[in-house]
């Protein structure tokens, strides 16, 4: 594997520092070209001096002069803004890791995708509220497009890895399947649901994430998005698609063959296995990842989805079906409310019934998919100010019930 110098957008989050972290074990192969934060100018300025970046960018302008002050003398370059986070996504590189949270990371992607030879792709939201764009995109640029997401990671490992990505033939291929820890909620009961805290739902069993994604896990909408996310990325019928609850999250993905045969990816739930793998592809490299000690497991255990009591996983076989825009609305409804949660605004299971009603004061079961950036954050813009009205109109009880649970 020849030297590759990697830029990481969102570089002081959960994704980014495994990202980094992975790195330091690697850096015969791996070198740092710019590291991206938003708000966080202490710690960036940190990873840009420790691993000796070249750029390292802002996304909130007003904090460039902090910047600037936290990295005199190092002779790494500042820059600051929206537009400064779409530039640095061009520096030419080997690698971009796509590791921002949120719609905040479709026009950096996207910029990435349209002058990198490989993207890393964590940031599903992407795929979420722009899949079909983003993908002619992709295909348009012959851009190398890698999964991060574990579950994605793994349906590519089981279809083939490297030889599928030159020849993706699904003729043989019954059903990809995703699986969910099911979240630190998998077994309470429906009434108990209301009172969590944000603190509980951050709190995740397995996995150590950034606070959007860990409370998405616990409403089981990362499932939702993770569906639609494998939708685009493999270019596959909905129907084909399914969703397994695994509480060990040892078993990350499986492709159901037509003869039968199922194909699972395993690995210890670290995000650096999947990391590693977008990073190095098509080699395989070491990780710090525990060896996997399947006698010591025991026993792995797998559950039909409950969709009753996790309505999220209802609204992703709804979306699936639906054109593009219904994702776009349920997106950023989403993005909305998992802040008003874990701001204390409104309660736990406000969250997915207020992406379910912008869906329908949207009309968003019936909006076409966006074709360009602008459609996709025109729609995002929308549906944020139908679901902020939705939590404003939520009822007071629940609003003070949100903020007793936060204190
Ligand atoms: P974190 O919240 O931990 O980190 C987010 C990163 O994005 C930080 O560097 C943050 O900067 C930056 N950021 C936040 N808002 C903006 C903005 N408006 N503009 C530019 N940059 C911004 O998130 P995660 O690392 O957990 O997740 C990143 C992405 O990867 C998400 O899409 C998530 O769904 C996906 N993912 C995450 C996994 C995980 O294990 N964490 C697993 C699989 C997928 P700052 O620190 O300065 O705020």
């Amino acid at each position: 594997m020849t030297h590759r110098r990697i830029t990481i957008l969102g570089a002081t989050g959960s994704v980014g520092s495994s990202t980094l972290d992975l790195i330091s074990g690697h850096e015969d192969r791996f070198s740092i070209d710019t590291l991206t934060a938003y708000r966080n100018v202490a710690e960036l300025a940190r990873l840009a001096r420790r691993y000796r970046a070249r750029h390292a960018v802002i996304g909130q302008a007003s904090l460039k002069s902090e910047l600037e002050a936290a990295l005199a003398g190092s002779g790494i370059s500042v820059a600051a803004g929206p537009e400064a986070l779409c530039e640095a996504a061009m520096y030419p590189v080997d690698v971009v890791m796509a590791a921002i949270v949120g719609v905040a990371g479709l026009a950096p992607t996207l910029a990435a995708v349209r002058s990198q030879p490989v993207v890393a792709l964590a940031n599903k939201e992407t795929l979420v509220c722009a899949g079909a764009f983003f993908m002619s995109e992709v295909a348009r640029n012959g851009t190398l497009l890698v999964p991060v997401d574990s579950e994605h990671s793994a349906l590519l490992q089981a279809l083939g890895g490297p030889a599928f990505m030159l020849n993706p033939d699904f003729s043989t291929v019954e059903e990809l399947v995703i699986t969910g820890s099911g979240g630190p909620f998998r077994t309470m009961k429906a009434g108990d649901l209301q009172r969590v805290t944000p603190q509980q739902a951050v709190a995740h069993p397995v996995w150590s994430m950034g606070a959007k994604i860990s409370v998405d896990s616990a409403t089981l909408m990362n499932k939702t998005l993770e569906i639609i996310e494998a939708k685009h990325l493999f270019s596959i019928d909905e129907k084909c698609l399914n969703i397994l609850i695994h509480p060990q999250s040892i078993v990350h993905g499986l492709v159901r063959f037509k003869d039968g045969s199922v194909v699972a990816q395993m690995a210890q739930p670290d995000m650096r296995v999947p990391i590693s793998v977008a990073l190095a592809w098509p080699d395989r490299i070491a990780t710090p990842a525990a060896a996997l000690d399947l006698a010591k497991l025991a026993s792995l255990t797998f559950e039909a989805p409950d969709e009753d009591r996790f309505p999220a996983l209802r609204l992703a076989r709804e979306l699936l079906s639906a054109p593009g825009g219904g994702a776009a609305i349920a997106n950023a409804a989403n993005e909305f409310a998992v802040d008003a949660f874990l701001n204390g605004r409104i309660a736990f299971t406000d969250i997915v019934r207020i992406c379910e009603e912008t869906l329908l004061k949207a009309d968003g079961f019936s909006r076409p998919a966006p074709a360009s950036l602008e459609e996709a954050l025109s729609l995002d813009d929308e549906a944020r100010g139908i679901a902020s009205e939705l939590a404003n109109a939520s009822r007071p009880e629940i609003h003070s019930l949100g903020r007793a649970n936060t204190a």
